[in-house]
């Protein structure tokens, strides 16, 4: 799965607000979003069907169900790849309180191992759903970005020149300009006209 830089810091961010410790789901990490589950809301499999998801050292009772991780595409850093691993630390868990009571032998166990390690198809199907919710809410989401408009029409301007031409349109004569990181500003006849700066809610367009 390929996302746009943007859905990803979106999808950190709704991950931070939708934490285990908050009642939601998800574990935000640098780079990573760990996914947990809950009483309520978890793979139907018949594992998670039987066992009991306690609270243990957490806030609110969860388990950990997969891990998802970010990596570039390419050195642009605009589009980046999820990567996604399932393992189910409740049923090694449980795997190991059966085999030292003696319930189960050695392939048995070795085979809930083997199970938890690899994710059964209902945890993909739920995990897979989880990814896309946050997908998808991430898209529904504005971010702000910065930009500058002609101060006598209003035009947006995304070029040093498309300022200045808007300028001799409106009768000003560019002799020149200042620019910094932090301001511009075009030196004319009239003297120095600087571009409006606004803030812009964008949103995601496919
Ligand atoms: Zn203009």
């Amino acid at each position: 799965m390929i996302i746009h830089k943007v859905i990803m810091i979106k999808m950190h961010e709704i991950a931070d607000e939708q934490d285990l410790n908050k009642g939601g789901l998800f574990d935000n990490r640098l780079g990573a979003i760990n996914i947990w589950c809950s009483p309520e809301d978890h793979p139907d499999d018949e594992f998670w069907n039987k066992i009991k998801i306690t609270k243990g050292a957490l806030k609110y009772p969860r388990e950990f169900i997969a891990s998802i991780y970010f990596e570039p595409v390419d050195e642009s850093l605009k589009k980046w790849k999820i990567k996604v691993e399932v393992t189910n630390y409740a049923k090694i868990e449980y795997a190991n309180t059966l085999y030292r009571l003696g319930k189960i032998d050695g392939k048995e166990y070795d085979r809930m191992v083997e199970e938890a390690r690899k994710g059964t198809d209902e945890e993909w199907k739920w995990v897979r759903e989880k990814i896309t919710w946050l997908i998808n809410e991430a898209k529904k989401r504005g971010w702000y970005v910065w930009s500058y408009e002609c101060p006598v029409c209003g035009k947006e301007i995304k070029i040093l020149n498309e300022f200045f031409e808007c300028l001799e349109r409106h009768g000003y004569k560019v002799l020149g300009y200042v620019a910094s990181s932090e301001y511009l500003g075009a030196i004319t006849d009239k003297g120095i006209i600087e571009p409006k700066k606004v803030k812009k809610i964008v949103r995601w367009k496919e």
